[in-house]
C-alpha cells in the first residue's frame, strides 16, 4: 500500500512530523544543552475537538504545533534561540462538546495544566513562558494561567500570543471566500493542508455560513477572543452547524495556509524580538 493510501484503521504511516523537536522528541541533555543558549520555551495550547467531517479532531493541536515550529525556526535564523514545549493536546472546548470525539477540559484543569507544567520548566531552568493557543477557547484560562506563573515563579515572565487577532485584519486579503469562514473553514482547513494534507478531506465538509448577526458573535473581528474588545461567551456549536465546522473546505488551499502561517509567524517572531530579546 502507497503511503498515500495509510488511514487509521491501516496502521501505516498517516503523516509526517517535521522538526525542529518540541520536549517530548528531545533527551533531558538536549534541553540542558539548548537551556544555555535560551531560557524562552513556547507552549503550545491546543485542543481535541470536531472540525466537521473534512478535519481531524486534532486540528488545533497541529496548527499549535505548527506555528511553534515555524516561529522556533525564525527565531533561531534571527539568531534568537527558543525551544518548544510539550504540546497540550486539550483545551475548553464544552461549546464543541455535541460532536462525537470532542475531549473538552474545564477552565480550572487547563489554569492547573500550564502552571503546573510551567512549574516544573521553572525548575529546570526556563523563566519566559510564551502561551501560544491553537483553540481560541483557551484564550480566558491562558491569561489567568500567564498571571498565575508570574505571581508563583521567581524572575518568570509569561505572555499570551492571540495570533488571531492580527491574521483576522489581513484575511480578507489572503482568503478567496467572501462569505464568514469560521472554525473549520476555508482558513483553518488552508492550514492543516500545508502540513497534513493525508488527514483532510475538503470533500467530506459542505459548505455552510451563518447570518452575519450570528457569525460576529462567533467569531466577528470585534470578539475573535477579544482583539476587538468583546468577549461573547459561547454556548452550543451544534445549535449553529449540523457538522462542526462554519464556512466552505472546498474554498481552501495549501498557498493560503502558507500566507495564514506567515502572518502569523511574522507577528509572533515581531513581537518576542521585541519583548524578549531586545538589548
Ligand atoms: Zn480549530
Amino acid at each position: 500500500m502507497a503511503e498515500g493510501e495509510a488511514d487509521a484503521a491501516s496502521g501505516g504511516v498517516l503523516y509526517v512530523q517535521k522538526g525542529p523537536a518540541t520536549l517530548t522528541e528531545m533527551s533531558g541533555q538536549e534541553v540542558e544543552a539548548a537551556l544555555a543558549r535560551t531560557r524562552l520555551i513556547l507552549l503550545p495550547v491546543g485542543a481535541t475537538e470536531a472540525h466537521g467531517p473534512h478535519l481531524p479532531l486534532g486540528t488545533d493541536t497541529m496548527e499549535a504545533r505548527e506555528i511553534c515550529r515555524r516561529v522556533a525556526l525564525r527565531m533561531e535564523a534571527e539568531g534568537r534561540p527558543v525551544v518548544i514545549g510539550p504540546v497540550i493536546p486539550f483545551g475548553t472546548s464544552s461549546f464543541h462538546l455535541g460532536f462525537a470525539g470532542t475531549v473538552s477540559i474545564s477552565s480550572r484543569t487547563l489554569i492547573a495544566l500550564i502552571t503546573e507544567i510551567a512549574a516544573s520548566l521553572h525548575q529546570s531552568g526556563f523563566r519566559d513562558f510564551v502561551l501560544v493557543h491553537g483553540h481560541d477557547g483557551n484564550l480566558p484560562s491562558m491569561m489567568v494561567a500567564a498571571q498565575e506563573i508570574v505571581d508563583a515563579l521567581p524572575e518568570a515572565r509569561a505572555v499570551v500570543l492571540n495570533w488571531l487577532a492580527p491574521l483576522s485584519r489581513v484575511y480578507h486579503t489572503i482568503q478567496r471566500s467572501t462569505k464568514g469562514e469560521g472554525h473549520g473553514g476555508e482558513g483553518e482547513t488552508s492550514r492543516l493542508l500545508v502540513t497534513h494534507p493525508e488527514l483532510v478531506h475538503p470533500e467530506r465538509g459542505p459548505a455552510h455560513h451563518l447570518p452575519p448577526e450570528v457569525m460576529r458573535r462567533i467569531q466577528g473581528p470585534e470578539h475573535v477572543k477579544t482583539g476587538g474588545g468583546i468577549f461573547y461567551a459561547t454556548r452550543r456549536y451544534r445549535d449553529h452547524t449540523p457538522w462542526g465546522h462554519i464556512g466552505d473546505p472546498a474554498m481552501a488551499l495549501p498557498e493560503t495556509g502558507e500566507r495564514g502561517y506567515d502572518v502569523i509567524v511574522d507577528w509572533i517572531a515581531s513581537v518576542l524580538a521585541r519583548d524578549f530579546f531586545a538589548a
